[in-house]
């Protein structure tokens, strides 16, 4: 099915042009989407809205079913919760808590029972490679282990959404590398993915689809060669 669902959608920041003018885009479950597009062509402005960290001026952003430009605080933070996974260029770990600690927090936010958070936590670990730091603090770990942890406490609760937000835009070449393979492999496992991205390896590599924006617009759809 549609996993994501943008009609129309248009964002004005006050007093500036529109950050994204008229967006239609259907995104569908098991895609791996990458959006590329130069600095300031509304890339940021489309993850902050699927996130529903921002609303649209007009039209309506829809995800795995919910009207994400109608929720209010409470049920926007709760929707990321549930449905929505989040990495970044620079991690975003927490430095003062461990590996482990990092993992569980979303499923504490979430009442996750512990025993329940810890076995998934284990198995998310094992999955990519990095249980045998889960004691450590994230910065005695190397950039590609440190976006793996990272990865590992965004697949928490399950989302039916990963974002990614320029995921090796911080990593030398053997890290990006591994990064790529990683997600490449999520997707192959059924995870949706969409990527916000300048790394056109890590479009080739992975992405089943790409779309560029220019100027808050669709510029180009394809399948990378
Ligand atoms: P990208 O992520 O591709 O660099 P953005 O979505 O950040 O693009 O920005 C798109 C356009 O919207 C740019 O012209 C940017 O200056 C503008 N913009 C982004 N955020 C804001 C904001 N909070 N207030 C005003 N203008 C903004
Ligand atoms: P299943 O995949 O069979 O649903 P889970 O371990 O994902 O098994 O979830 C089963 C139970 O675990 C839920 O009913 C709930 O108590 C708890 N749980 C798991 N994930 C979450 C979550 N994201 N938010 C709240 N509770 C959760």
């Amino acid at each position: 099915g549609v996993l994501i669902e943008f009609d129309d959608v248009t964002k004005q920041y006050d007093g500036g042009t529109a950050a994204l003018s008229g967006l239609t885009l259907r995104v569908r479950t098991g895609e791996a989407l990458a959006v590329l597009g130069p600095s300031g062509s509304g890339k940021s402005t489309l993850l902050n809205l699927i996130a529903g960290l921002d609303k649209p001026t007009s039209g309506t952003v829809t995800v795995d079913g919910v009207r994400v430009d109608r929720l209010g605080e409470a049920a926007s933070a709760q929707y990321r919760r549930r449905r929505i996974g989040m990495v970044f260029q620079f991690f975003n770990l927490l430095d003062d808590l461990t590996v482990l600690d990092n993992v569980l927090l979303p499923a504490q936010l979430s009442g996750v029972p512990r025993q329940k958070a810890l076995q998934r936590a284990d198995e998310l670990l094992t999955y990519l490679g990095v249980a045998r730091h889960a004691k450590a603090f994230p910065g005695r770990l190397s950039g590609g282990e440190r976006q793996r942890v990272a990865v590992a406490r965004a697949l928490m609760n399950r989302p039916p959404l990963l974002l990614a937000d320029e995921p090796t835009g911080a990593l030398d070449t053997a890290s990006g590398q591994e990064v790529r393979q990683l997600l490449t492999e999520l997707n192959r496992d059924g995870q949706t993915l969409l990527l916000v991205t300048h790394d056109l390896a890590l479009a080739e590599a992975c992405a089943t689809r790409t779309i560029s924006l220019v100027d808050g617009h669709l510029a180009a759809t394809g399948v990378p060669a």
